[in-house]
């Protein structure tokens, strides 16, 4: 079945237009993770969708900076309270690395964004205000105040106060942005008083307040000509803040809402993720152990609005393999293909092996290269980045299953297999070659247990305890071609030598 692929549908469906701008942006108040990354993936995927159908295109990204820090989230010192309700773009780093809380969180997604090969043009929301491009916004938005507190109350039930206002301005005294009562409005200037007493004068075209989140969304689409938004199905409910947005845009600011993509929430291994509970694994953090190309194609083969479960565990193995299996020729996965490798390059070496050899080679990455050879691969620039992510997810995120250790000593453990079980390695090394390949050696095993009489089973944990002092590992054919022909016959023969 070649269905079209889901960012090419989109693309078709909106490239009547000249020129469209895919609008993504995260509220960078926490760590950024693999979840919040789906938005700009998402976006990048249409974005290059687009620019194959020679249209042009611009991706954006706005850093929702000049939003307050909402609360003491678990990872901050609970001195932070004193921060509650300043824009995250003046509140202090919490780690004293950046210049602002906003940055310490923004940076690594920058450098991330970078490796996942997205290129999109950075706003920062506390920038756009302080340039003054939200006068004419705020400006429209205090006049039909009335008008929008409606729209407001329709769409999502919310009854407004009277004295309401579309703008919060920020406190001159002690800089929280959502503490202060509007007391009025003269032209460019909003007066206020804030919960710390102090009253003053807030002025719209220099930053020193900014719009609540329900009018900034679409005075945005306007003021960034903004035609295709991708956005987490929280905004997507009915009379919530695209349904409510949609009206503000048409009859507010007379621009027409942009083209809305829900898409769905990536839950970490059956969890939700959630940068306030700490149940995240920064993007920039998991890109050391995932090539970057893996998680492009997590995004790519999914439709947006279909849930995702990441397990950067065992299931990232079989993700892996699912894109390794994937054949350029093959038309629904060449597209998958172009969307998820168009910044890096496979490895040659399945990433399985990868995980074995590197093991072998101690993580040594000179030494992985002659394991490899004895494989039959070539360890190119690609195989070697690919070396170090299987590295890196080996201590991060593996299975003690899938480690093991070859034992430089016969382990003692060898010694006290069964007779029969020696006798098989005695076998089985006297008739390792080193023209064998690993499907040659794992198809001799067989052989031999029969020969001999003994479990398959049995002799495969025989060669693994002799091996790696366990009784299991990985497939023995490969292992042993890997591992070295002549290292091997010389340890089956001191298993059965020592038979005393
Ligand atoms: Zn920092
Ligand atoms: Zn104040």
């Amino acid at each position: 079945m070649n269905e079209i692929h889901w960012a090419d549908k989109i693309a078709e469906e909106i490239s009547w237009r000249d020129k469209n701008v895919i609008a993504t942006g995260i509220t960078p108040s926490g760590d950024i993770h693999i979840g919040n990354m789906r938005e700009v993936l998402t976006g990048d995927m249409i974005y290059r969708a687009l620019v194959d159908r020679g249209k042009d295109a611009e991706l954006i990204y706005i850093a929702d900076t000049f939003d307050p820090l909402r609360r003491v989230y678990p990872f901050l010192p609970g001195s932070y309270e004193e921060h509650v309700g300043k824009p995250l773009s003046s509140v202090p780093d919490p780690y004293g690395c950046h210049e602002n809380y906003a940055e310490h969180f923004l940076d690594p997604f920058l450098d991330s964004m970078e490796k996942l090969g997205i290129s999109a043009k950075i706003y920062r929301s506390n920038e756009l205000y302080e340039k003054g491009l939200y006068e004419d916004a705020i400006r429209a938005a205090i006049k039909n105040r009335r008008k929008i507190a409606d729209i407001l109350k329709e769409g999502s039930g919310r009854e407004l106060k009277n004295n309401w206002s579309p703008y919060n301005p920020l406190c001159e005294n002690c800089g929280r942005i959502n503490s202060s009562e509007v007391l009025g409005f003269d032209d460019f200037k909003v007066r206020y008083r804030c919960k710390c007493g102090f009253e003053g004068k807030s002025d719209i075209r220099k930053g020193e307040g900014k719009l609540g989140w329900r009018i900034d969304w679409p005075a945005r689409w306007k003021i960034l000509n903004v035609t295709v938004e991708p956005f987490g199905k929280d905004h997507a409910t009915v009379g919530g803040s695209y349904d409510t947005g949609k009206v503000i845009s048409k009859e507010i600011y007379g621009y027409e809402p942009p083209y809305p993509v829900i898409y769905e929430w990536i839950s970490l291994k059956g969890r939700d993720m959630s940068s306030s509970k700490g149940v995240v694994i920064p993007i920039g953090e998991m890109l050391e152990s995932v090539p970057p190309e893996v998680l492009r194609y997590l995004i790519a083969r999914s439709r947006p609005n279909k849930h995702l479960n990441f397990d950067p565990g065992l299931p990232l193995l079989n993700l892996i393999g699912d894109l390794e299996s994937i054949n350029g020729e093959d038309e629904s996965g060449g597209r998958e293909l172009e969307f998820s490798l168009s910044v890096e390059k496979r490895s040659n070496v399945p990433f399985r092996h990868l995980i074995n050899t590197i093991q072998i080679a101690k993580g040594d990455l000179k030494e992985l290269r002659i394991v490899l050879k004895r494989s039959g691969y070539d360890m190119g620039e690609n195989e070697e980045r690919w070396a170090g992510y299987a590295r890196n997810w080996l201590e991060r995120y593996a299975p003690e299953s899938m480690k093991f250790e070859l034992k430089e000593e016969l382990p003692k453990n060898a010694l006290s297999l069964k007779e029969k079980d020696k006798m098989g390695l005695k076998i089985l090394g006297e008739r390792l070659k080193s023209d064998l390949s690993g499907e040659d050696i794992h198809n001799m095993i067989y052989k031999v247990a029969e020969e001999a009489g003994l479990k398959t089973k049995n002799l495969f944990e025989a060669i693994y305890i002799s091996l790696l002092d366990k009784k299991s590992g990985p497939r023995a054919g490969l292992f042993i071609e890997s591992v070295g022909i002549g290292f091997v016959k010389k340890r089956f023969g001191e298993v059965s030598r020592d038979e005393g």
